[in-house]
């Protein structure tokens, strides 16, 4: 493999390409992901719609043509010269936990050695311990939002959840939608821990989540409603009872399911026509086939059980070969997964999952728009959609998740224009 060292080349400034037209060319690869605006399911998975010598032209932040080089049908724009590179569509990391003020490194040593995150959780500390830190700080914004796109990604879901109240629930859902550069899709996580105050009052908490709910979807804060089902956190009636309600305002509905412990979680998402269900490191086989039959997206976030030193992780061939909509996500969050480079997913999805490089390009591109209910707009390459997309410095997209924990991202647009681009070296 030849790595190419010389920098890319735009023959145009920066502030024209937003507002006019840009040809990409000569990408070794031009991962285009095409076919219909859907999840894609079991062999579908693998085809990655490749076309060699690839170019695209973008137009006012909207992907107007693509195909081989030669056959560009306009060559009077500015051009960008992606030779010896591949180009993907920006990555959707569609499961984050990106607002928060400080890092939870006391607990990362607390884990290494021996120390159970419910056991954590259950004295106070874990999420407990971002929920205390972030009701104390004024301002909040979504943390290190250029380094999504350093990494590829263009848009990520990003959860409250650090506030528990409504006054902090709020201020967090505000923060990400004063990002201006990052796509953010708000998802209200009210019912991610039992707060302290409500310890010895329990319903009166998932009371309260509830009527909040008003609040959240009336000043239209959020698109989705979440909510973190697993046996020591929420039970499933006490989600059925928040995500009827989330529902009756025109939420839509993720759940943290099944991440430790089988408790019903993505059984409920089926019931309830969740977008996805998240996690589902410990899926049942019967679950499996509920969620393989259903439109809900399986949300698989390896980089979480990596970080915790598990050695199990969800059975991602199990919910391919049964025909799962897979996608892949961080879970970007200051204490169980703290990398927000979805190279590093792909990596792991390929040696702890087993799943094919093409395979997790799939589930992080378009079937993670889809878990985000974005796929008409991002996810692939094609004409018509955003033009969102990512560089690297590579010839194969196998060399991604081959060079594990490396960052080949050499250029990043979002809407056309070009959000990050490595120094010329
Ligand atoms: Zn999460």
């Amino acid at each position: 493999m030849k790595l190419d060292k010389s920098p890319s080349q735009i023959r145009n400034p920066k502030s024209q390409i937003g507002l006019g037209a840009l040809n990409i060319i000569h990408a070794a690869q031009l991962v285009t992901l095409r076919g219909p605006a859907r999840a894609r399911r079991g062999s579908e998975l693998s085809d990655l719609g490749i076309i060699r010598d690839g170019a695209v032209t973008i137009r006012n932040g909207i992907i107007e043509w693509v195909g081989p080089t030669d056959e560009l049908p306009d060559k009077r724009a500015p051009e960008f010269d992606a030779s010896g590179k591949v180009v993907l569509p920006g990555f959707v990391d569609s499961h984050t936990h990106a607002v928060f003020t400080r890092t939870r490194t006391d607990e990362f040593e607390w884990r290494i050695e021996g120390t159970p995150y419910m056991e954590i959780l259950a004295r106070g500390g874990g999420i407990l311990s971002s929920v205390k830190a972030t009701r104390e700080t004024p301002t909040l914004h979504v943390q290190l939002a250029p380094r999504f796109f350093e990494h590829g990604t263009t848009t990520i879901e990003a959860k409250s959840g650090y506030g528990l109240n409504l006054e902090t629930e709020i201020r967090m859902l505000e923060a990400m939608r004063a990002e201006q550069t990052l796509e953010v899709v708000p998802t209200y996580l009210g019912a991610h821990a039992l707060p302290l105050e409500f310890v010895q009052y329990r319903s009166g908490f998932v009371d309260r989540v509830i009527d909040d709910l008003d609040t959240i979807a009336e000043r239209k804060l959020a698109e989705f409603c979440d909510v973190f089902v697993e046996p020591g956190v929420f039970t499933t009636d006490e989600a059925r009872r928040i995500f009827s309600k989330a529902r009756s305002l025109g939420l839509h509905i993720k759940i943290h399911a099944d991440e430790f412990q089988s408790s019903g979680g993505a059984a409920l998402a089926v019931e309830v026509g969740a977008t996805s269900a998240d996690h589902l490191g410990a899926i049942t086989d019967a679950d499996i086939e509920r969620i393989a039959e259903s439109n809900v997206v399986a949300t698989l976030l390896p980089a979480t059980l990596f970080m915790m030193g598990e050695q199990r992780y969800a059975p991602a061939r199990k919910l391919i070969g049964s025909g799962a909509a897979v996608a892949l996500a961080t879970d970007f969050n200051p204490g169980t997964s703290p990398t927000l480079n979805m190279q590093f997913v792909l990596s792991l999805a390929c040696t702890q999952m087993k799943m094919t490089p093409a395979e997790a390009i799939t589930a992080s591109t378009i079937n993670a728009a889809c878990a985000v209910r974005r796929e008409h707009r991002i996810g692939s390459i094609e004409q018509g959609k955003q033009a969102d997309l990512g560089v690297y410095e590579l010839p194969d997209y196998r060399e991604i998740p081959y060079f594990a924990a490396v960052n080949f991202c050499v250029a990043t647009f979002k809407r056309g224009e070009l959000a990050w681009r490595k120094d010329s070296h």
